[in-house]
């Protein structure tokens, strides 16, 4: 009897049946979250042509933001005679809006951190190159060689919110300027309460939330020898952005391709080796400025410094069409064709 008892009470347990609360009262089913409505702005700013998709933002917000990069770009503009980068290269003591000093000190943070792979002073190497024009040319080694003389991050002088560049040097953000630009719009839309957008300043991708369905936005790493991609990566909140020897670039008179990243210690095209570095990582300006410095330094020493450094992540394509990513990007990155190999935090 006392078996049977034990039996019956195991049972109505099991049924749920023994509970002794009252069953919780039917709650209303949860008010569906409003549809939010994709709108976009498109427009041309820092010689790029620039697209933000934001989804839940009307015509204002969007147009302010537009509004905003112009500013910046009147402010960093080489080609503007009045900007404060061209007054500064001028010759000008400049007393600096509060955009351009925090852009100019992260940039001299990025030009020390990579020991010079970055410098914003080699302007006139640039120019004598004709990137700035695209009136292309080989400068002769003399000419290189002289112009490297005032090139030199180091010796740009900032004091307060005062700057100087001695004689004959000029500096020029170019290399951080529109990863900056994407930080500055995705802050904006974020204030506004955006949870979901994604902006293409002329290739560097930088992205808010993930998708308005909750999944990662995906985004494709170009394939350099072809209208392509080698590879998507799955990516939420973070800016994407490469540099590459496809982008912009010349094959002078004696068949070699020359492209537009500089090694400053040269002067000359960077040749290490690789042809492409996508940076993935929480701010534009320094993904930015890493795409570029890393490409100089070839897949060594770019290795090297994620492994010393960390904070992002990377993609990187050598010259005869290796793809490798850091280990961090092992389950974002899907390679398309090419296979990866996949670069640890330990040599
Ligand atoms: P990005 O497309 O961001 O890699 O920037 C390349 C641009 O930065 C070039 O068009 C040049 O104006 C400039 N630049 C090229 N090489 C360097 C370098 N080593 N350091 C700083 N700026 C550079
Ligand atoms: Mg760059």
């Amino acid at each position: 009897m006392k078996k049977i008892a034990l039996c019956l009470a195991v049972l109505l347990l099991l049924c749920g049946c023994g509970r002794t609360e009252p069953e919780p009262a039917a709650t209303p089913d949860p008010e569906p979250a409003p549809v939010q409505e994709e709108n976009s702005i498109s427009f041309l700013a820092m010689d790029t042509y620039m697209t933000v998709r934001a989804w839940g933002a009307d015509d204002d917000q969007l147009g302010a933001v537009r509004d905003a990069v112009y500013e910046l770009d009147e402010l960093l503009s080489v080609t503007a005679e009045t900007s404060e980068i061209a007054r500064l290269n001028a010759g000008d003591t400049v007393t600096l809006s509060e955009q351009t000093r925090t852009l100019l000190e992260k940039a001299l943070q990025l030009c020390e951190k990579t020991d010079g792979a970055l410098d914003i002073s080699l302007y006139p190497v640039v120019k004598a190159w004709g990137f700035t024009t695209s009136e292309y040319r080989i400068p002769h080694e003399t000419e290189i060689n002289e112009l490297l003389q005032n090139v030199g991050f180091r010796r740009i002088g900032l004091s307060g919110s005062g700057a100087i560049l001695p004689e004959g040097m000029e500096i020029d953000l170019g290399s951080i300027a529109k990863g900056y630009a994407g930080d500055l719009i995705a802050s904006m839309l974020r204030e506004d309460g955006v949870t979901s957008a994604i902006l293409d300043l002329g290739g560097n991708i930088h992205t808010v939330g993930a998708k308005p369905d909750g999944s990662p936005w995906r985004v494709g790493v170009r394939d350099p020898q072809s209208d392509g991609y080698l590879g998507v990566l799955s990516v939420e909140d973070k800016a994407v952005v490469t540099s590459g020897g496809y982008i912009r670039y010349f094959v002078g008179e004696d068949g070699e391709t020359y492209w537009h990243i500089i090694d400053p210690s040269t002067g000359y095209p960077a040749k290490n080796g690789l042809i492409s570095v996508t940076i993935v990582g929480d701010e534009g300006a320094v993904c930015d400025g890493l795409s570029t410095s890393l490409f100089v330094m070839g897949l060594d020493k770019a290795t090297d410094y994620w492994r010393q450094n960390g904070g992002f992540e990377a993609v990187f394509i050598t010259d005869d069409g290796q793809v490798y990513v850091t280990a961090g990007l092992q389950d974002t990155y899907e390679p398309r064709g090419a296979a990866c190999r996949v670069i640890g935090s330990k040599s």
